[in-house]
C-alpha cells in the first residue's frame, strides 16, 4: 500500500506533526465516518459546501445523489474539496485559550468523474449501501435500470488527501499548571440505538440482521 504523496495544498501548516498521509490512516477515517462535506465552486463563482453521505471503493471515493442535484452536476468534471471529520473528544485545558479537541478528519482534493457504466453504476450504489449499513445489500432487491439512472454517482481518487488527527490529555503553558481549574477530556461517542419498525409494514418480521447487529466502525 502506497502513501499519498504530499503537494502544496495538502501541507499542514499549524502542527504539521499531526498530519498523515498512509493510506491506512486516512482509509479508516473515510471509512468509519458516514458524513462528508463536498466544497465546491458554483456557476456563479460562489463557494458552497453540501454534506452527503460517502463510500469507500478501494483507492476511490464515491458520492451519490439524484441526477438533479446540484451538488452531483456542479462537483462533475470540476474541482472539489472534500472533507470528513471524527470528533473524539472535547479537551478541556486549564485556560480557555489551550482548549482543543481530538479528532481524526481528512481533506482529500480531486476532480470527480460520473459512473456512466450501468454495472459500475450499479455496484458502487452497493459500496455505498455497505458503507453506512453493512450487510443491507443482500437483504433487498436489486436495483433497476431505472433506479440505477435515476442516480448520478461520482468516482473522486483520493490521491492528493491528507489526515489530521489530534489525540491526548491538554496541554497547558507551565505558568498555568498549578491553577485550581478542572482540565481532562470530555469524551464524544456516536450511539446507535435499537432498531424501531416502519409502522407502514405490512408483514410481521423481526428486524433485519443489519439493523439490529449494527455498529461503527464495523
Ligand atoms: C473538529 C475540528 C475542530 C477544529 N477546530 C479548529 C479551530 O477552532 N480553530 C482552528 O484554527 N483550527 C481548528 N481545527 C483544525 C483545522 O482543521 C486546521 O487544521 C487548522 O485551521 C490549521 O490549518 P493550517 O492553517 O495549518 O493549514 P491550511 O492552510 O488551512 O491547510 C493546508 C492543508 O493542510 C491540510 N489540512 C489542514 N487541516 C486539516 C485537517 N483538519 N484534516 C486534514 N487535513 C488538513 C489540508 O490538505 C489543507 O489543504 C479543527 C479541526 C477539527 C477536525
Amino acid at each position: 500500500m502506497t502513501d499519498l504523496e504530499t503537494t502544496d495544498r495538502t501541507t499542514l501548516k499549524r502542527l504539521p506533526q499531526r498530519a498523515h498521509f498512509d493510506r491506512d490512516t486516512v482509509n479508516a477515517i473515510i471509512d468509519e465516518a458516514m458524513v462528508c462535506h463536498v466544497g465546491i465552486v458554483d456557476e456563479d463563482g460562489r463557494p458552497v459546501v453540501i454534506p452527503t453521505f460517502h463510500g469507500r471503493d478501494g483507492d476511490d471515493l464515491l458520492i451519490h445523489g439524484s441526477a438533479a442535484s446540484r451538488l452531483l452536476r456542479t462537483a462533475r468534471n470540476r474541482e472539489v474539496c472534500i472533507t470528513i471529520t471524527l470528533l473524539d473528544s472535547l479537551v478541556l485545558a486549564r485556560t480557555a485559550f489551550h482548549h482543543s479537541a481530538n479528532y481524526r478528519s481528512v481533506v482529500i482534493f480531486g476532480v470527480p468523474e460520473q459512473i456512466t457504466d450501468d454495472d459500475e453504476a450499479d455496484h458502487a450504489l452497493t459500496v455505498l449501501v455497505e458503507a453506512l449499513v453493512p450487510g443491507r445489500s443482500a437483504e433487498v432487491r436489486a436495483n433497476t435500470r431505472n433506479e440505477i439512472r435515476a442516480t448520478a454517482v461520482l468516482r473522486l481518487p483520493i490521491t492528493e488527501a491528507s489526515a489530521k488527527v489530534r489525540s491526548g490529555p491538554p496541554v497547558d503553558d507551565e505558568e498555568d499548571m498549578d491553577a485550581p481549574v478542572w482540565a481532562g477530556l470530555i469524551p464524544v461517542e456516536t450511539r446507535f440505538g435499537a432498531p424501531i419498525t416502519a409502522d407502514d409494514m405490512r408483514m410481521d418480521l423481526p428486524p433485519a440482521d443489519s439493523a439490529t447487529n449494527y455498529r461503527r466502525p464495523v
